[in-house]
């Protein structure tokens, strides 16, 4: 995750930070003693000389070649800031303009590396903000588009202290998991049951009554993980299935229940309507989005749409450990404005990772 991001980051902000190219003068004029000594040279043979020519303009004096000080007076007054020195060319201020030409570079390094287009107009408004006005030799790119990019991901809360907080008033936590098929989602519940089991007990529920296998696919997972798994028959209600399993988990003090759902977004529709009824009947205290990291504004478009219909609490990305991009992370915290709680790192269940965002801009490198 984030290896291409970061060496495309890298050198963006390597360039941004370069200081303009000085713009020598021209006209060169030779040492005075060696020019001097020439001239001698040229007397003692006899010859001629021609009259060197001086003029001064402004604090500057020119001599021929010229044709060549015609040409460089004429860049002057074009451009009188060209020929100043080292240290008035570094304290020129950014232009919007100039700014422009330098974002058009990071903004498709950003498009290639899976940041949606809206998180990308946020990164150049806040490098704007920061940037416009400012002398480039006053200012450190890295660390403005650090930023820029901290300001848009949201570290989670503290998973564990969530739920010992709820298990103080209510019992059982409810976690209900929302996402497409193929995103990990079993998977990502199964690692969560594992985590939480070190403190907690846990039970799982098969609400997914439409992909067939999905009930085995948890069962087994139940199965290795020693908890208990409430399931119904395919075609059941969903959110019946969770009920039930809250009702077990009540019965049998069962600390937290997961709640596994369907995913068929060729069917968003009446996928959304079944989510929307499985938060309704269960009122889960946490719901989480799981998606792959890999598929950028896919997975942003799917939590965006999960979201609208049931707000979020929060996202799970998966398969973050074969996604060499980065920027879902990114995306999916700006478009949701919610934060990522876990990030999928393989297949095991030790797989999964806290999200923080340190950590992120770490390996971004900024
Ligand atoms: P679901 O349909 O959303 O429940 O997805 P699954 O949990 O069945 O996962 C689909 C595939 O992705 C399976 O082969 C998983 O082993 C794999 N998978 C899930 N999470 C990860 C992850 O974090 N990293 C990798 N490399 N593979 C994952």
């Amino acid at each position: 995750m984030f290896k291409f991001l970061k060496k495309k980051l890298k050198s963006w902000v390597k360039k941004a930070g370069k200081p303009e190219k000085i713009v020598k003068a021209s006209g060169k004029t030779k040492p005075k003693k060696e020019k001097e000594l020439k001239e001698k040279k040229a007397l003692k043979k006899g010859k001629i000389l021609k009259p060197v020519m001086k003029f001064n303009v402004g604090t500057k004096t020119y001599e021929p070649d010229f044709e060549k000080t015609v040409e460089a007076l004429k860049e002057d007054v074009k451009e009188p800031h060209v020929r100043k020195s080292i240290f008035s060319i570094l304290k020129k201020k950014l232009t919007n303009e100039k700014f422009d030409g330098m974002f058009q570079e990071l903004e498709l390094i950003l498009i290639q590396n899976n940041v949606a287009y809206s998180a990308i107009k946020s990164i150049e408004l806040s490098l704007k903000e920061q940037l416009i006005g400012k002398d480039l030799s006053s200012v450190d790119i890295k660390s403005v588009l650090k930023k820029s990019i901290e300001d848009i991901l949201i570290n989670p809360p503290d998973f564990f202290r969530e739920i010992a907080k709820t298990l103080t008033t209510k019992k059982p936590y409810v976690i209900c998991f929302v996402g497409i098929n193929g995103s990990g989602k079993t998977t990502s519940i199964a690692k969560v049951a594992h985590m939480l089991k070190k403190k907690y007990s846990v039970s799982l529920a098969a609400a997914d009554t439409f992909r067939a296998a999905s009930i085995e696919q948890l069962q087994k997972h139940a199965e290795k993980l020693g908890v208990h798994l409430t399931k119904k028959d395919y075609g059941d209600d969903p959110a019946s299935v969770g009920y039930e399993a809250i009702t077990y988990a009540k019965k049998h003090h069962i600390d937290v229940v997961l709640i596994d759902t369907a995913g068929r977004m060729q069917n968003k529709d009446s996928l959304m309507r079944e989510i929307e009824k499985i938060s309704r009947v269960n009122k889960p205290d946490m719901k989480l989005f799981v998606g792959e990291s890999i598929t950028g504004n896919d997975a942003t478009e799917q939590a965006k749409a999960f979201n609208d219909s049931i707000d979020l609490t929060g996202i799970i990305l998966s398969k973050a450990d074969v996604d060499e991009k980065g920027g879902t992370a990114i995306s999916v915290s700006h478009i949701t404005k919610k934060p990522i709680f876990f990030l999928g790192t393989g297949q095991e269940y030790k797989d999964l990772e806290i999200f923080n965002k340190e950590k992120v801009l770490k390996s971004l490198g900024l």
